[in-house]
């Protein structure tokens, strides 16, 4: 339809088409936007009005969402049908629409006139489309001094669609982009209220069971099978107390170091306490867990609980993914500026694909439907929570049906936190 040569266009006139394109890069609003648009339709094609329309799917009418600023208030509560109304027609055929002599024509869409008190003469209607998408429509109304539209007004109106098509469709992208990331915000925190709360209810009745079949057990006056049932009931509260101290944990979410509680302490007591606190466990299961230690005792600057459940977490995966008679060794080394802790297991082995996941929150290498193994897929997200509050960083190495190597760094002064990338790259 561009059958007027651009060289008829004043200069005047391209300079303002040249200056509204540079507009469209711009990071300028949505609605100064359009109306410049709609005030230039006025300037460029000589008329008494303009409007700017916008598909609405809920009600599939054209919505006015631009008109220029002299334009009746009312005008923004209007909505036009598809069918027996210029606008429409243009939108639903995707092709301009000149109407010269509105007054004899039965396309006008004679309510809006009524609604506003207002003579359409003339209608030039452009449709808005981006990719063949239909979006919208551009509407000059009235040529001053009773002239008709022509095809240079054709050509303007035409690249006023393009740019407005341009420009929304981006903003459409972008809002949709902006709804999906805020969707996924309030689920994150919905997700992370629920956890906050269901731990917090869950802890006062299991301490009460904890309590009462502590009391039970150490009162020594049953036969021994209730005795075993005893422990049995002990054994299990306490592992669900673990679980939702891992619950209760991930909520840290944050990196910040404002939870932390700095006080000076020995790495490798921390260590030496927690590999204790697993020892039973790994006699059991007949793993052999050695601990390498630094000869000079390690002070570190930092949260000592929350590093030792870092750490547990570590460990008590490599006992639960080594099978009996397998190794464990726990390696402290002191490095420049560093305490690197690892522990190092000859277990079943972290496949490939999934390795780059296993610091996900709920993720888990085994189904839940084959599991063979109790958790939930948080341990490895709290040890990560735990170790980059402090400024640190964790990672994993492992061979399927090799073993496992975890470790992580932390700064041995709390303030030098986040400079142990340096050691990465060295
Ligand atoms: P879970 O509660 O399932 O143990 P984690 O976050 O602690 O959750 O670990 C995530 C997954 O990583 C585990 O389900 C397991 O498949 C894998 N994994 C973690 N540590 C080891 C390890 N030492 N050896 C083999 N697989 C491991």
């Amino acid at each position: 339809m561009m059958g007027e040569n651009p060289t008829s266009l004043s200069n005047a006139k391209l300079n303002t088409l040249l200056w509204l394109g540079r507009k469209l890069n711009a990071a300028i609003e949505m609605e100064p936007f359009l109306q410049i648009v709609v005030e230039s339709i006025c300037q460029l094609t000589s008329s008494e009005t303009s409007s700017l329309f916008l598909f609405e799917a809920e009600t599939s009418m054209l919505k006015f969402v631009a008109a220029p600023r002299t334009s009746s208030i009312k005008l923004k509560r209007l909505r036009v049908p598809l069918e027996h109304s210029v606008a429409g027609e243009a939108y639903t055929t995707g092709k301009p629409v000149i109407i010269n002599h509105a007054h004899e024509d039965a396309r006008i869409y004679r309510s809006v006139d009524q609604e506003l008190s207002f003579t359409t003469r003339s209608i030039l209607a452009v449709p808005i489309t981006y990719r063949h998408e239909a979006l919208g429509v551009l509407e000059a109304v009235n040529k001053l001094g009773g002239a008709q539209y022509d095809d240079a007004d054709l050509m303007v109106m035409e690249t006023l669609a393009s740019y407005a098509g341009t420009y929304l469709f981006n903003a459409i992208l972008l809002e949709e982009a902006l709804q999906a990331s805020q969707a996924l915000e309030e689920m994150e925190k919905k997700k992370n209220d629920f956890l906050a709360i269901a731990s917090h209810e869950l802890r006062t009745p299991l301490g009460l069971i904890v309590g009462h079949a502590s009391f039970l057990r150490d009162l020594a006056q049953f036969d021994e099978q209730t005795q075993s049932q005893l422990d049995t009931i002990l054994r299990s509260a306490m592992r669900m107390r673990e679980l939702i101290e891992a619950m209760s944990n991930t909520h840290l979410g944050s990196t910040s170091q404002k939870r932390l509680k700095r006080k000076s302490f020995s790495i490798n007591q921390m260590i030496e306490e927690v590999v204790a606190s697993f020892s039973a466990q790994a006699t059991q299961q007949k793993i052999q867990v050695r601990v390498d230690l630094p000869a000079e005792n390690l002070h570190l600057q930092g949260d000592n609980e929350k590093l030792a459940i870092a750490f547990g977490n570590l460990l008590k995966n490599s006992l639960t993914y080594t099978e009996p008679g397998g190794h464990v060794l726990v390696k402290v080394e002191k490095l420049p500026g560093f305490a690197k802790v690892s522990v190092i297991d000859d277990g079943i082995g972290i496949p490939a694909a999934d390795l780059p996941h296993i610091f996900d929150k709920f993720y888990q290498v085994e189904s839940h439907l084959n599991r063979r193994h109790g958790g939930i897929g948080l341990g490895l997200s709290v040890a990560k929570v735990m170790v980059e509050m402090h400024g640190g960083q964790i990672w994993a190495e492992s061979i399927e049906g090799k073993g496992s190597n975890f470790s992580f760094l932390i700064p041995v002064d709390l303030d030098q936190g986040g400079k142990s990338t340096s050691i990465f790259a060295a």
